[in-house]
């Protein structure tokens, strides 16, 4: 296959804790389907984003971040923290909170799709069964998680706390331009919007308001909207009749652990943070955290860290490799074979071994 022949400039951040064995096997599957489909990806490691480096340097990144990460085409990131060692407010708001602001990564995206071979948490389903196979899109730079509010007379009986949702005309239209457009490439062309303006009063009318305005300009896109309560439940009891939500900052963080939720373990989910713009670097990871418990066992499921690089290669054009990478997980899941798949899913297998079956199911496309 002759291929892109493009190069990626790629930085590498393991993080912590099982980041550091995941890494690896993600790794090693997009060299395989980078070498199958002809293009190269040009890799730089770095140590900072760790408790390891924030214990010899005293803060978690290098003072030249910014002008080290911007010129790289995407950010493959493992996962950060560990609260043995130093509080979440140290190394998550150290790291990766800094990157999404300053890099603007204003969009939150996970898919939520129900892989053969991986049992969900809901009822039984038959094969014949509609698929389950949707995307969350979240907003991921403002809504309700300003940090505009305050607390007076603390302590007292007239004790008064408040903190703004911020909803700006930018910052609401660029997130649904970008959900209209990954709607309008799917075959049903859906979005569904999440709301709650029948109780948030001010803001979420706001939010309506611009989901009627943008629709004008994508009148191929079918559009509903849900209150938060009832679309979570919507979730749970038909998740197959989605194909793209969207939520503010809030709704859509809600949203996007529900749905790898009822897909199975959350040592499958991956996750973007997106500059659609393309001005800054955007990053790729899995779902879960650097889960302390299991780390040096060997046994973690490396398969969010495989399909966050396969959400990577989405981003950066290569859509028959991105194909590929996402078959050869079916298909080596959908097989079942418990000395290859993790202890999570109900298997013997161990991170590499997982690893290197999806390389090989990959290399055999
Ligand atoms: P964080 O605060 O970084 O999200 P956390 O401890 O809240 O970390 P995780 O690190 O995601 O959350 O771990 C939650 C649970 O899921 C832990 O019991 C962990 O062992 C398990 N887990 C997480 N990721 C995996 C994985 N890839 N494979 C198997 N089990 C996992
Ligand atoms: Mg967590």
């Amino acid at each position: 296959m002759p291929g892109s022949g493009k190069t990626y400039k790629i930085a590498v951040i393991a993080g912590d804790g099982i980041g550091l064995e995941v890494m690896p096997e993600g790794l090693r599957c997009l060299q395989a389907a980078s070498k199958k489909h002809g293009f190269t990806l040009s890799l730089t490691e770095f140590d900072f984003a760790s408790c390891d480096y924030y214990e010899k340097n005293g803060k978690m990144l290098p003072d030249d971040w910014v002008e080290l990460l911007k010129p790289f085409d995407a950010i493959y990131f493992g996962a950060v923290g560990d609260p043995r060692r130093y509080p979440d407010h140290i190394t998550l708001w150290g790291s990766l909170l800094q990157f999404r602001r300053q890099f603007d990564q204003y969009v939150n995206l996970r898919p939520v799709r129900l892989i053969p071979g991986v049992q969900s948490p809901l009822a039984l389903r038959k094969p014949g069964d509609e698929k389950i196979d949707f995307w969350v899109v979240r907003e991921n730079t403002e809504g309700e998680y300003s940090e505009i509010g305050g607390r007076i007379f603390t302590g007292t009986s007239r004790e008064f706390v408040t903190q703004e949702t911020i909803m700006t005309r930018i910052g609401t239209d660029r997130i649904l331009d970008y959900a209209f457009k990954l709607a309008q490439g799917r075959p049903r062309k859906l979005l569904t919007s999440a709301t709650k303006s029948n109780g948030i009063s001010i803001t979420m009318p706001y939010w309506d308001e611009r989901v009627v305005e943008m629709s004008k300009k994508f009148p191929d896109v079918k559009v509903e909207k849900y209150h938060i309560d009832i679309l979570t439940a919507h979730f749970v009891a038909r998740p197959q009749s989605f194909d793209v939500v969207v939520g503010s900052n809030l709704f859509g963080d809600i949203l996007s652990d529900l749905g790898p939720a009822i897909t199975g373990t959350i040592g499958i989910a991956p996750s973007g943070n997106i500059n659609p713009t393309g001005e800054w670097p955007s990053l790729f990871e899995p779902v879960h955290g650097s889960a302390p418990d299991i780390y040096g066992k060997k046994i973690a499921n490396p398969v969010g860290m495989i399909w966050a690089g396969q959400m990577m290669l989405l981003h950066l054009g290569e859509t028959a490799a991105a194909e590929d990478m996402l078959s050869a997980i079916e298909q080596v899941l959908g097989r079942g074979d418990f000395s290859e798949i993790t202890p999570d899913m109900g298997g013997k297998g161990r991170t590499e071994i997982l690893g290197r079956a999806i390389e090989k199911a990959i290399l055999d496309m």
